[in-house]
């Protein structure tokens, strides 16, 4: 393939990736990541127009700017991988080398030094994706864009080096004018392309990926309450049993039913029922940590599986949330609803089942109901001493 169409074919195949990206990032504009992407292929674009059109015939500025072009495009791509991993961007090491090798490059340009220009633009670059794959190597990969991204980012840094070298043991025998008909000029275009392709197509693939994995947490979560689908919440609770019984870590159940619901969806009406229960879903949600996890389990029906937590500390959160409850005030033209809720409390017993846990912690809660409502019932039953001791053990999954 000869070079002119590659300055024809690289510019449509990064503009194609680069509109793809917008429409992407279009669709959720809060992924500030996908606009970061799409400005690095753009960048792409014109730096191959740039190159096409001027073949270096206007020094110092058409390497120079060539130069800068790619490396701040460069730089939004790291800037958007390492956002989307929401690890700490290296702004000042990329800008400083940046600028730097910038000012070096017009030096060399300047001076028609044809191995300085060679090494500084590709040292340069190649010490940017080193960089971004040292960042990226240290998260753990999400889906396997993640994995793409890392090797192409290691791949681009291992070219980029050794890229002078083998251009400077061609270069040296012939002109620039040859050079650049060569079959070597062609080669270095189509391994860019190719890079470019790559890169284009491992961020796209996080994206697939990202939109997919959302997809299948929305369909986990419970629209009205923020909180997990009952379904959900029971897968959610196996592995956090799982963890507990390997680890020794106690961790308790709460559950909790709003006090006469029947009450305010009769008397105000089954919309500010929902407000109700999307408010107690969103108080539940900002109160317990992220290492909890919470679902409504029923109409207005709610249960906290509380990690490393034991049946006093629990009842604690319960009483904090029972109060919290009393203290919100439903949106409800200018009157004020009052919502209260009931809360059972149970610690996991040792090798205990989930239906085991819930039934005491349910028994619990009927107790607070019957006692009066508006309050915290923990399960009588505490784990024995000898149980309290080989739960904080840590066992072995196998033995
Ligand atoms: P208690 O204090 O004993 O818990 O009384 P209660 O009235 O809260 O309990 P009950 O279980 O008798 O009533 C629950 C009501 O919740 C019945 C049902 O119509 C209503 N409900 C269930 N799901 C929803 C929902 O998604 N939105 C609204 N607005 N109401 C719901
Ligand atoms: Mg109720
Ligand atoms: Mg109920």
């Amino acid at each position: 393939m000869q070079a002119d169409v590659l300055f024809l074919v690289i510019p449509v195949m990064t503009v194609v990736i680069a509109c793809t990206l917008l429409v992407l990032w279009w669709k959720d504009r809060q992924r500030l990541h996908i606009l970061a992407f799409a400005y690095w292929a753009g960048a792409f674009s014109l730096g191959t127009i740039f190159q096409g059109l001027l073949r270096w015939n206007f020094p110092p500025f058409d390497i120079v700017l060539f130069h800068l072009n790619a490396a701040i495009a460069i730089t939004a791509l790291i800037w958007g991988v390492l956002r989307r991993d929401e690890i700490k961007f290296p702004a000042s090491a990329l800008i400083v080398l940046m600028l730097g090798s910038t000012v070096l490059l017009a030096f060399a340009r300047y001076l028609e030094d044809q191995s300085a220009l060679l090494m500084t633009q590709n040292f340069t670059i190649s010490l940017m994706f080193t960089i971004a794959a040292i960042c990226k190597w240290q998260v753990v990969p999400r889906n396997p864009g993640d994995r793409m991204v890392l090797w192409v980012f290691a791949a681009l840094a291992a070219y980029s080096f050794f890229r002078p070298a083998i251009m400077l043991l061609v270069q040296s025998s012939m002109t620039m004018a040859d050079y650049q008909a060569s079959i070597f000029a062609t080669v270095n275009l189509t391994l860019s392309a190719l890079f470019a392709l790559l890169i284009g197509l491992s961020v796209l693939a996080t994206i697939i990926f990202d939109n997919m994995e959302r997809q299948r947490e929305e369909a986990r979560m419970d629209p009205l309450s923020g909180l997990r689908l009952r379904r959900a919440f029971e897968e959610d609770v196996d592995t956090l049993k799982l963890r507990s019984l390997h680890s020794g870590v106690p961790i308790s159940l709460i559950v909790c039913d709003i006090d006469h619901f029947k009450r305010i969806n009769d008397g105000w009406g089954h919309a500010v029922g929902d407000i109700v229960i999307s408010d107690v879903g969103a108080l539940i949600k900002r109160t317990i940590r992220d290492t909890d996890i919470a679902g409504r389990i029923g109409g207005e029906e709610f249960c906290i599986m509380v990690w490393n937590c034991e049946i006093s500390a629990a009842t604690k959160l319960a009483e904090r949330l029972r109060r919290s409850t009393a203290e919100l005030n439903a949106e409800t033209s200018g009157q004020s609803l009052k919502v209260t809720c009931s809360f059972g409390v149970a610690q996991l017993r040792y090798e205990e089942s989930y239906a085991s846990l819930f039934e005491r912690a349910d028994a619990a809660l009927y107790q607070a109901k019957e006692a009066g409502r508006n309050r915290v019932v923990q399960d009588g039953i505490a784990p024995r001493t000898e149980e309290r001791r080989a739960h904080s053990e840590p066992i072995s999954l196998l033995g």
